[in-house]
């Protein structure tokens, strides 16, 4: 693993700068793993940042957000998204269910399908608002009790159950590793999890080890501090 200097750490100049940085790191980090670089897509995250903060990075081109809060997004997004109608949002962040219709009316991607409650209560929104949203179980590789996710033992059944009983578009799989552990291990697990169902797509990787992500077969990063900054630490979840 590359052990990164202060001097690489350091905030980019501006958020046009950094998401240049973060996708010429993305292409390096694809070419050595002999992938294509358009192979992976970089959601910017940009949940605790304000819509001041957001607007340069749709005006530098970039497309792909995410955010972990359904209440925040539903403040910041919908007149982000009057200005700049092929943004794309991704929650990345726990859904309850009484927060399902907003989720489905805010969000193109939903990234954290857990628990067969809320694919039911999904899959009834979309059929009723026929709006289409690609789905993504969300794994707990670390099987940490304390995280969402669907145990990597019953991957299998609740995938299946997301596709035949729910009828959702489940398009893939996201983890977030534990804290502290080696990261790809988890990315290397996502891997085999998705594979063995037929799945194309993993999100994993964030500002910390989104090359290392890529190596390991990543079709989307979420990467926020490398990107806008750090945040406030009592926001930072
Ligand atoms: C906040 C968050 C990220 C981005 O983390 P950074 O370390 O700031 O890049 C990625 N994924 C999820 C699920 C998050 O909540």
């Amino acid at each position: 693993m590359v052990v990164k200097t202060p001097e690489q750490t350091s905030p980019p100049a501006s958020v046009a700068d950094a998401l240049t940085a973060v996708n010429a790191n993305i292409a390096d980090a694809a070419a050595a793993a002999g992938r294509a670089a358009e192979d992976v897509a970089l959601v910017a995250v940009s949940k605790t940042f304000p819509t001041d903060a957001i607007v340069p990075a749709l005006e530098a081109g970039h497309r792909i957000f995410g955010e972990n809060r359904v209440q925040e997004s539903a403040e910041k997004w919908p007149a982000l998204k009057t200005a700049y109608p092929d943004a794309r949002l991704h929650l990345i962040g726990p859904l309850q269910t009484n927060k399902v219709a907003q989720a489905v009316a805010l969000f193109d991607v939903i990234e954290t399908v857990d628990r067969p409650k809320l694919a039911r209560f999904l899959s009834r929104e979309i059929a009723e608002t026929g709006k289409s949203i690609d789905c993504f179980v969300q794994v707990n590789t670390g099987d940490e009790p304390q995280k969402a996710g669907i145990s990597s033992t019953q991957v299998d059944d609740f995938v299946r159950a997301c596709s035949e009983d729910y009828g959702l578009n489940i398009s893939g799989l996201m983890c977030i590793p534990p804290v502290g552990d080696e990261p790809s291990l988890h990315f290397a697990l996502l891997a085999k999890l998705a594979a063995r169902n037929g799945l194309t797509n993993l999100s994993m990787g964030m500002s910390g080890d989104y090359e290392t992500a890529v190596r390991f077969g990543a079709t989307s990063v979420r990467v926020g501090t490398a990107i806008f900054g750090s945040r406030p630490p009592f926001k930072s979840t």
